[in-house]
């Protein structure tokens, strides 16, 4: 399909949403310098007081056992290994410590899909580090762990992020999206929950006001068209996000 880039990129200042098949054009002619500028002046309108903001915080893996077998993963080890752990209180505990020292206030926490591990573990295990360090901001889990959590549980996303969202802060990691194409999916994370499940455990944390991120494993098997499939899924459950609550 012919695009005329000048028109497409008229239609993304109007904040008119562009298809996959029009992001692909712009990604594969369009000069980047064009595509840079028209992108930092949509960032303008949609974030108009112009701040930009960080955090310091530290990445801590809960358990190193993991069932989905992810082609890329090297991190994992299946139950039983002798390698394999569960990060112990006292281990958060120094990790949380170092991190405060170093000026950070926020743990990210993550990790594999571990079959031993349903809701009730992680909601101890975040009421104690919350009452250790009422300060503590976490930013816990990301959707294929909530999806499998649920899974385990027999339960519903609602359901198990309410039950999160009492003991955290309420913030939920964007990790695990890779490429959101299930062709994708099924050949790099098979044992993962797939590209529509990841989307409805944000739809689910949206609804609960539980601000999220999300990420994009590129450079690998994707298509450039399934990556501009994976934008257009994240904008359409982020349009559908109650207006007072931030979505991703
Ligand atoms: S789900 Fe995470 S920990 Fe498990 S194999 Fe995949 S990338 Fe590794």
């Amino acid at each position: 399909m012919n695009y005329n880039i000048s028109a497409l990129l008229q239609k993304a200042l109007r904040l008119e949403f562009l298809s996959a098949e029009e992001g692909l054009f712009l990604f594969e002619n369009a000069p980047t310098t064009q595509l840079m500028y028209v992108g930092n002046a949509i960032k303008k309108l949609h974030v108009p007081h112009q701040k930009v903001t960080w955090i310091i915080d530290r990445n801590s893996n809960t358990t190193n056992v993991c069932i989905a077998n992810c082609k890329f993963c090297n991190f994992y080890r299946r139950p039983g290994h002798d390698e394999s752990y569960v990060t112990t209180i006292e281990e958060y505990k120094q990790k949380i410590d170092e991190t405060f020292a170093l000026g950070g206030e926020q743990l990210l926490l993550q990790g594999g899909h571990h079959p031993d591990l349903g809701l009730n573990y992680y909601v101890e295990l975040f009421k104690e580090l919350k009452n250790l360090y009422p300060n503590l901001k976490l930013h816990a889990l990301g959707p294929p762990e909530i999806a499998y959590i649920t899974k385990l549980e027999q339960s519903t996303h609602i359901e198990v992020l309410q039950a999160l969202k009492r003991c955290w802060v309420g913030l939920t990691a964007g990790a695990g999206a890779e490429i959101l194409d299930d062709r994708v999916r099924r050949l790099i994370s098979k044992g993962k929950c797939g590209g529509q499940e990841w989307l409805d455990v944000m739809r689910a944390a949206h609804q609960l006001d539980i601000t999220t991120s999300a990420t994009m494993m590129f450079g690998h098997i994707e298509t450039n068209m399934e990556r501009m499939e994976h934008f257009v899924a994240l904008r359409q459950v982020q349009s559908e996000k109650p207006t007072n609550a931030k979505g991703f």
